[in-house]
């Protein structure tokens, strides 16, 4: 140089990691990049709202904090169990007290027998137990599954269509409706029975009956259920203190609106769109609802993208309330259900304080927690009317199936729009589909509760995997950057 200082190469900036999105999934991911790519690595959570989590939040119904999103974990898979143990939080959790839930049916409540996947009937020495919701001649439509003629399905099929003919209609408006319906907020007649209830898939596929003599020994031990003493919707906001303890940043408020592809790595744009503001990144994981990830793909992977726009969304509310414990003395049971066949707007209500003992506990000795939930795909009409509105149907019809008078002191309404994705038939051959496009391009992966189950330990495990994918594909790019370009992999890096 003329000034005879030596010219200094511009320091390259270490690897960069940026998951998009803060839900469970994406704090996952981002948990899991941590623990895998070291410190010389920066991971980078962008989440576009103003705090973590996603459909995991807790919130206040007076002076309790009560799960406003998910509330409970399956503890028979081990990625939820998992986590909390690896995060040291062994001591907060916490199982349901083991007593019944009930059903509605033709507006008398039952216990919700035992002996179902999904509410369909699997044992056949349990049927009896169904008397009461099904009358005589369903009990009896059911039992004759057996004499059905066999057939072997070859593709997925709705629940509904399946379910009703080998065993009846009344076996899916009144049992299978409330329990699948109640996952994903749908409608069993769209619902594929491939994705969401793979275990019957398989003894479709094989020619078996759904109504076994010998049933197919379930998994025992341990409780199925988890929660998090204080709320899981605590999960997230752990995490993500984790994360930044660890060196990661997280940042809220932040939505990314562009994605596009460069030399080397990616291109984020955030900010407003008059003055965007870029990040480079080496790594993109998406961890995103179906309509952002498919916005954010649309130039870069146009095939996962439209895959992506085409997966339907239910929206849901949830009514927590805090009702005077006398309102509700001696109810019994962790809360019930009700099938749409019923003609009522709420579809569920979880008596919290019987069903978990930290909310009794923080609860105050005059109270008792109620969550009340509404809303179903396609049927947002009922989730149109004002807070206010929507607390007092969601109570009155409380009243009704009950047969008591409660007028809770506080309530508190949290609305999830779109919240849960639909699994309709042919679901899994879309997310192959999807996960194909995505396979073609470097540096990018995507997880969320779209691909492989909405459940929480569905989504830890999507994260897991596209962690696993990023960096293998990551390595390989490392690699043919070392080496040059390489036949086989120019097609990788275009
Ligand atoms: C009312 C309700 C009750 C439920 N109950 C249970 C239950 O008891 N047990 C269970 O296992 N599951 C339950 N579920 C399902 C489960 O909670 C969800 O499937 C899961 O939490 C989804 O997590 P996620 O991280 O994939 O997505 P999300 O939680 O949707 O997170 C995605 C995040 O991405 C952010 N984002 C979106 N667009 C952008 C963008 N452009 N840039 C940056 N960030 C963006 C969003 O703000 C959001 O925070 C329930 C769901 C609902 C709605």
């Amino acid at each position: 140089m003329a000034d005879g200082r030596q010219e200094q190469a511009p320091t390259p900036r270490p690897r960069r990691l940026v998951v998009v999105g803060g839900g469970i999934s994406g704090l996952v991911a981002a948990w899991r990049l941590v623990q895998k790519a070291g410190p010389a690595t920066e991971v980078l959570v962008l989440e576009a709202s103003p705090r973590v989590g996603g459909k995991l939040l807790t919130g206040e119904v007076g002076d309790v904090t009560v799960d406003l999103g998910a509330e409970s974990m399956l503890a028979r898979r081990p990625e939820a169990v998992g986590l909390l143990a690896e995060l040291g939080l062994d001591e907060d959790v916490v199982h349901p007290r083991a007593s019944a839930a009930s059903v509605l049916s033709r507006g008398v409540l039952h216990p919700l027998p035992a002996g179902t996947v999904m509410g369909v009937p699997v044992d056949r020495s349990r049927l009896s137990g169904l008397a009461g919701i099904l009358d005589a001649e369903e009990v009896a439509r059911a039992g004759q599954e057996r004499t059905r003629e066999a057939f072997r399905l070859t593709e997925d099929i709705d629940v509904a269509s399946w379910v009703s003919f080998r065993m009846g209609r009344a076996v899916v408006d009144r049992l299978v409706e409330p329990l699948l319906g109640g996952v994903y907020a749908g409608n069993s007649d769209r619902l594929s029975l491939q994705a969401t209830v793979p275990a019957l898939w398989q003894r479709a596929r094989a020619g078996r009956p759904l109504l076994e003599s010998q049933p197919t020994p379930t998994q025992t031990g341990g409780p199925v259920f988890a929660g998090l003493r204080g709320g899981v919707g605590r999960l997230p906001l752990i995490l993500a203190e984790r994360l930044e303890k660890a060196g990661a940043q997280v940042r809220t408020g932040v939505t990314v609106r562009g994605l596009s592809r460069t030399e080397d790595g990616w291109r984020l744009e955030t900010g407003p769109a008059p003055s965007p503001e870029f990040i480079e990144a080496d790594g993109v994981i998406l961890a995103l609802p179906a309509a952002p990830a498919a916005r954010l793909l649309a130039e870069a992977v146009p095939v996962a993208a439209r895959e992506l726009g085409g997966i339907e969304t239910a929206s849901v509310a949830v009514v927590a309330a805090a009702i005077p414990r006398a309102q509700l003395d001696g109810l019994t049971g962790t809360g019930l259900l009700i099938p749409p066949v019923e003609n009522r707007q709420i579809k569920a209500a979880t008596f919290s304080s019987n069903k978990w003992r930290w909310v009794s506990d923080e609860t105050d000795a005059q109270h008792l927690i109620v969550r009340l939930s509404l809303g179903r795909a396609r049927e947002e009409a009922v989730l149109q009317k004002d807070d206010g509105e929507l607390a007092a149907v969601a109570v009155a019809e409380l009243n009704q199936v009950i047969g008591r008078e409660v007028r809770p002191d506080r309530t508190q309404v949290m609305r999830w729009g779109g919240a849960l994705p639909q699994y309709e038939v042919g679901h899994l051959d879309r997310v192959q589909r999807i996960r194909e496009a995505v396979a073609g391009v470097p540096g990018l992966t995507v997880c969320g509760a779209v691909y492989d189950g909405v459940g929480i330990p569905a989504c830890i495990a999507a994260a897991d995997r596209a962690v696993h994918d990023l960096d293998t594909k990551l390595r390989i790019d490392l690699r043919t950057l070392a080496a040059g370009p390489r036949v086989g992999q120019e097609r990788i890096r275009e």
